[in-house]
């Protein structure tokens, strides 16, 4: 899919075309700012063709991997840290790479790989109600999802409110927590360009994933959904004039998307209260009434968004655990 964006001076958008097997994210975008030397905003995926994509995307804007001087990711997902590795093996200078520190297990060298799929996973999903064959399917699921990246060696940490500048552009870090414990969006006053990564995507609602490796974060009482909502408060402050997301077409009205979001959350938080109170039990056997088009891959995904929410109506009094299990069932009060 060709997507469209503004022509802005020391901008250069980068739109990877997306697997089939994810394709509600259609594609994964990466950023270029400033004039040379440019700092790369994410990564992409490691496709098959995408860091020849990458490469040809930058020779048409003048740009080889030799005048990224920084990476700055949105996040430690990999479909945004994917390429990193290969971007630095093929430039012939360091580049600087920079992520949230909530994030660093997801994108560590020594991390990565338990990371992925481990005993936290599998006790979540047991939790949840999930039979053996629906949890062999996600292991396989994510074994995927790992071939999309190579993890990091060495990178820095931001920190909300840090700046990158030089003379043309000014990135402010903000950090917005909730897809991800360490996911920023940064923000580039000059041209007033609002970059999101996952938090706000112009056609699907971001998914606040539960984070199951709570011991490493430096947020208190970690919940996907409050603090997403938290950080959503954080960016309708913000006035941008273009809104550049890291999956997808460019965002027209963030104050619209953003309202649009929170009813979005609102009904769904109504509708497992409602389906609570005819069918108290564990998560699992929910997901069909909660999310009835759901593809079978995006199984973890749909657990992780209920119990999320959850999280929420247990925090208003709305819901409670009548039994830990396993799987544990939940109630209306
Ligand atoms: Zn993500």
């Amino acid at each position: 899919m060709d997507i469209q964006f503004p022509k802005i001076d020391g901008f250069v958008p980068i739109s990877i075309p997306f697997h089939e097997k994810s394709a509600n994210l259609i594609t994964a975008n990466l950023y270029a700012v400033g004039k040379g030397p440019i700092i790369l905003i994410d990564a992409g995926p490691k496709f098959p063709g995408a860091l020849d994509y990458l490469e040809a995307q930058l020779k048409v804007a003048g740009f080889g991997f030799n005048d990224i001087e920084k990476i700055i990711l949105t996040h430690g997902h990999v479909d945004h840290i994917g390429l990193v590795k290969n971007i630095r093996k093929a430039a012939k200078r360091p580049i600087e790479c920079f992520l949230h520190p909530d994030d660093r297990l997801k994108v560590s060298f020594e991390s990565f790989q338990n990371n992925f799929w481990g005993k936290e996973e599998e006790d979540f999903l047991t939790r949840a109600g999930s039979p053996e064959n629906v949890r062999k399917k996600m292991r396989d699921r994510f074994s995927y999802f790992k071939s999309l990246a190579d993890p990091l060696k060495d990178f820095s940490f931001l920190k909300n409110g840090d700046h990158f500048s030089d003379g043309d552009y000014d990135l402010k870090v903000i950090h917005t927590p909730g897809h991800s414990p360490g996911s920023c969006c940064f923000y580039e006053s000059n041209r007033k360009i609002l970059f999101t990564g996952d938090v706000i995507i112009g056609h699907i609602t971001p998914n606040p994933f539960v984070e199951l490796k709570k011991d490493f974060l430096n947020i208190p009482n970690y919940q996907a959904l409050t603090i997403y909502l938290d950080s959503l408060e954080k960016l309708k402050a913000l006035e941008p004039d273009f809104v550049f997301s890291g999956h997808g077409k460019p965002v027209k009205n963030l104050s619209n998307l953003i309202s649009s979001y929170l009813k979005h959350y609102k009904q769904r938080l109504d509708l497992i209260e409602r389906v609570l109170k005819k069918k108290p039990g564990s998560i699992y056997p929910l997901l069909q009434d909660i999310y009835p088009n759901m593809p079978e891959g995006d199984l973890f995904m749909a657990v992780s968004d209920l119990f999320a929410h959850l999280e929420v109506l247990i925090s208003k009094g709305r819901v409670c655990l009548m039994d830990t299990g396993p799987p544990e069932q939940y109630c209306v009060t």
